[in-house]
């Protein structure tokens, strides 16, 4: 057993409060590599920034759970060795599908879990929930849970079609589940083809797609029901279409990708949403920058001389995010 505490980890409750105040949310940023903690916590020192680090379990079956575990405490050290004094960083499970892997992770030094039973009849959802909660709590872990269904693909969370959350549901939801944060599907979407292109418009002048907008009417009625309460965006990222040009024309295919507009994230990460997950965006960043240098270097075989290009990139993107759509900058000095 080791408590996050003694990580230098945080849990989410101190930072959601005061993202909810202020009016901007916290990116919640997955990572599976070294070059991606190394970008985000590089991108977090130099703009202040409090960050969620996420595993999903793929992620943890794909780095090592005990490696997962070394690599947060090295973190925390790394942001101080930038000159970030007091780093606020959280290490949260994302996605988690069992009280067995919640469990496991607040065992191993997360500070902070999902416990995703969207999949599940409404009674069968808060009963998992409440159970995470009760274990979590007593380590002073926060939890995630969630309430209606997104679309698309992230790792083994696959639905074909997304519900909305029902506002009439999450007064009773978080009362008796205890969560310290809600997950909602108001139109926000997982993977890098968010919308089917049926689903969207075309620019006349461009031919790309333009997605349809997020139901904040749904947003509105759920922040009246529960003011204050902090709300989660899943599926946020926006798909850069450069990055997807310089993939495709790198000997990728990646057609009609599409993402959620930033002005969109902007205006949500200004209401009650405090937390903003982007997963697919840093995935398009990481390979753009890789398949250039394949395509202009194709003697190159040095892992250092693509992943660190793709490592740049990655810290461009995350800074970007930080103070151009989420507002999190110099918020944790
Ligand atoms: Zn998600």
């Amino acid at each position: 057993m080791v408590n996050y505490k003694d990580l230098g980890l945080v849990n989410t409750r101190e930072m959601f409060a005061k993202a909810v105040d202020g009016g901007y949310a916290i990116p919640a940023f997955n990572f599976n590599n070294m070059e991606q903690l190394q970008a985000i916590i590089k991108a977090c020192a130099e703009t202040k920034s409090p960050v969620i680090l996420q595993v999903s379990s793929g992620a943890r079956k794909y780095a090592n759970q005990t490696l997962l575990r070394y690599m947060a405490e090295g973190a925390v050290e790394y942001a101080k060795e930038l000159g970030w004094e007091h780093p606020q960083i959280c290490l949260h499970l994302d996605h988690g599908d069992t009280f067995e892997l919640c469990k496991s992770c607040v065992d191993f030094g997360f500070s902070s879990v999902m416990i995703d039973g969207s999949s599940l009849p409404y009674e069968e959802n808060i009963a998992l929930t409440r159970k995470v909660v009760e274990y979590a709590h007593q380590f002073d872990v926060t939890v995630e849970a969630e309430l209606g269904v997104l679309a698309g693909v992230e790792d083994d969370v696959v639905a074909e079609e997304s519900h909305y959350t029902k506002p009439e549901e999450v007064i009773d939801f978080a009362t008796r589940t205890g969560c310290d944060s809600l997950a909602i599907s108001i139109g926000t979407s997982h993977g890098a083809y968010k919308f089917k292109p049926e689903q969207c418009t075309r620019d006349p002048q461009t031919g790309k797609l333009v997605p349809p907008p997020l139901a904040f009417d749904v947003l509105e009625e759920i922040e009246k029901k529960l003011p204050g309460f902090p709300i989660v965006l899943h599926g946020s990222s926006s798909v850069p279409q450069e990055y997807v040009d310089i993939i495709n024309s790198h000997g990728g295919n990646l057609p009609d990708a599409v993402g959620i507009p930033e002005d969109q994230l902007r205006k949500a990460a200004k209401s009650a949403v405090c937390k903003i997950n982007i997963d697919s965006d840093s995935r398009l960043a990481f390979t753009a920058a890789v398949r250039k240098v394949f395509v202009e270097k194709p003697g190159e075989f040095d892992p250092r001389k693509y992943c660190g290009p793709a490592r740049d990139e990655m810290v461009r993107l995350y800074k970007h995010k930080i103070i151009e759509v989420l507002g999190s900058d110099g918020k944790a000095e």
